[in-house]
């Protein structure tokens, strides 16, 4: 046996064999090709592969999220053998005697280009589908596997760390969880973990070695503890913690269709994050009253180029008109820092996390912000969409964004195209700065959210990314908590609603402090909401000062 300890990140026990994440080479050689028929022959064997997976996709899709998803890839299997699109592949490589993969990737960009360049907004979402289908050719021309994981049954997957893009991209029911050498429990992948449900650990450093892939393991995410091939006692240790999770889950499928309110009558509205319009079905299946967190920044992330208004418009819009006039609330591109985006071809800085990153992006790039307003805008007419700007510092910046949104609204406005003129827009409070102003900040919007990752970081000073601050990093420090409570008394005093979205709002040791300091909405991942909502029922809801918040 082999024990390992690291730091639990995302709850849960699982138990399946160790995988580890390959990082795929994917540079295309320029040289030239030494058998032009021998490189279309593989062309056309990499195309059949591709087609075979995304029929298997679409049946996938057909029984799990309905036809519109099924049509997605059933279109793409049709791309792949578009006549154009393969000529153009041809002709690279009749012209330049490229090899397949040089010849595909080239087709992909001419093509994709081209229906950029179109003016129909339909046409114009496209290109992103042939970039998509590009990718699959390629993959199987490289032998990189669908989802990136080689095997045929869900693994415990291991890796250094993994960048959010990466995550991404794996194929999610290949996974029964992560393990990782580095990492943090506020890093981005361990967020992502917990939107899953899916136990994760980080830190385990050099113990956690290649060679140990294929080895059975048991993995405890709230311990953080790992078993390679434990011994009979570790065994039996496992099992009852598996045995006893089969069991508080079936005792939280009660607490579906209950009201969010504690025994004193307080409702607390009980929301969740979600980064892209596949999380929705987990959100519906744990009962989430709302969505307090869609970081939309993840489809920036998944996408290789700008993802188009039409292409934003169609996931923001999938996402309102799936939760049923729900509150969705959609935060405007949030990159820089962890979340780095090649295409925006960001100048490289000493302090990322101070530097330009989110709203200071958008509001030093008018079109890319304009952009997704519109997106926004236009999906505001499906359901019920809240607009929120993150890493907010001042009073002129929130100015500034209402003015893009008052532009965008009277462009739609002209254009004759439908859009909600009473969407809501809210903040992010994740700056000291933000807590500072936050009476006149709380004027100028419909509501606060608070992101406790990074108001954690920057009021303590502690980088949320690096996993060796230990007890430095400490989001119950009374200063995050008197944070919360000045701008919540802020937000109150002003008539708006203030909610938590950043992950303490999952940390039930704190939701009597929460509910004391005046809260009114949690946003935490979807496996959080039932065992959260069981903690409301069984609580009073006090109230408090600062200086009850002590140290
Ligand atoms: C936060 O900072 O708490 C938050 C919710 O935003 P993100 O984690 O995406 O920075
Ligand atoms: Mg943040």
């Amino acid at each position: 046996m082999i024990l390992m300890q690291g730091k639990g990140v995302s709850r849960g026990v699982a138990s399946g064999p160790i995988f580890f994440f390959q990082r795929p080479d994917t540079t295309i050689s320029d040289a030239p090709a030494a058998d032009i028929e021998a490189e279309k022959a593989r062309i056309a064997a990499a195309q059949e592969k591709s087609v075979e997976q995304l029929n298997a996709l679409a049946d996938k899709a057909r029984e799990e999220a309905g036809d519109e998803t099924a049509i997605l890839f059933e279109t793409h299997a049709m791309f792949v053998e578009d006549e154009d699109y393969v000529d153009c592949m041809m002709n690279a490589l009749e012209e330049r005697h490229c090899t397949a993969e040089k010849a595909v990737e080239l087709a992909g960009e001419e093509f994709s280009a081209m229906l950029a360049a179109m003016d129909d907004p339909y046409m114009q979402g496209r290109a992103a589908d042939i970039k998509d289908v590009t990718r699959r050719i390629l993959n199987n021309l490289m032998g990189i596997a669908d989802g990136g994981i080689d095997s045929e049954e869900p693994v415990i997957l291991a890796a250094d760390d993994l960048a959010p893009s990466e995550t991404l991209q794996l194929d999610k029911s290949k996974i029964l969880g992560f393990i990782t050498r580095g990492g943090s429990g506020n890093s981005h992948t361990a967020i992502l973990a917990r939107t899953m449900g899916i136990p994760a650990i980080c830190g385990l450093g050099d113990a956690l070695k290649e060679d140990q892939g294929g080895r059975m393991a048991y993995i405890d995410g709230e311990t953080g503890q790992v078993a390679i091939e434990p011994d009979e006692i570790t065994l039996s240790m496992f099992q009852s913690k598996l045995e006893k999770q089969m069991e508080l889950k079936e005792l939280m499928e009660t607490m579906k269709g209950q009201e969010d309110v504690t025994l004193d009558g307080r409702n607390i509205m009980v929301y969740c994050n979600i980064g892209n319009p596949g999380d929705v079905p987990a959100v519906v299946a744990n009962d989430g009253q709302g969505i307090g967190l869609f970081r939309s920044e993840f489809l920036y992330l998944a996408s290789s180029d700008y993802p188009t208004e039409e292409a934003q418009f169609q996931a923001y819009k999938e996402v309102a008109a799936a939760m049923g006039g729900k509150r969705v609330v959609i935060r405007t591109l949030d990159i820089g820092a962890d979340k780095q985006v090649g295409y925006f071809d960001l100048q490289k800085e000493e302090n990322p996390a101070l530097g330009v990153r989110a709203i200071r992006i958008c509001l030093n790039r008018p079109e890319v912000f304009r952009t997704q307003l519109r997106a926004l805008y236009r999906a505001s007419a499906y359901g019920k969409v809240a607009i929120m700007f993150p890493m907010i510092t001042s009073v002129w910046e929130v100015k500034e964004c209402k003015r893009a949104c008052q532009k965008v609204m009277a462009e739609l406005e002209a254009e004759g195209v439908p859009y909600n003129k009473e969407t809501e827009i809210g903040i992010m409070i994740e700056t000291p700065a933000s807590v500072f102003v936050a009476e006149e900040l709380a004027k100028e919007v419909d509501f606060f959210s608070v992101g406790t990752n990074d108001l954690t970081q920057y009021t303590l000073a502690c980088d949320r990314q690096a996993n060796d601050l230990g007890k430095f990093f400490d989001p119950h420090h009374p200063a995050v908590l008197r944070a919360l409570k000045i701008a919540t008394d802020a937000a109150h005093k002003a008539g708006i609603w203030i909610g938590i979205c950043g992950e303490l709002g999952a940390d039930l040791t704190l939701l009597e402090t929460f509910l004391a300091i005046g809260i009114d909405e949690l946003s935490v991942s979807p496996s959080s909401v039932l065992p959260l909502r069981a903690e409301i029922r069984k609580s009073i809801a006090k109230t408090c000062t600062l200086e009850m918040l002590e140290c």
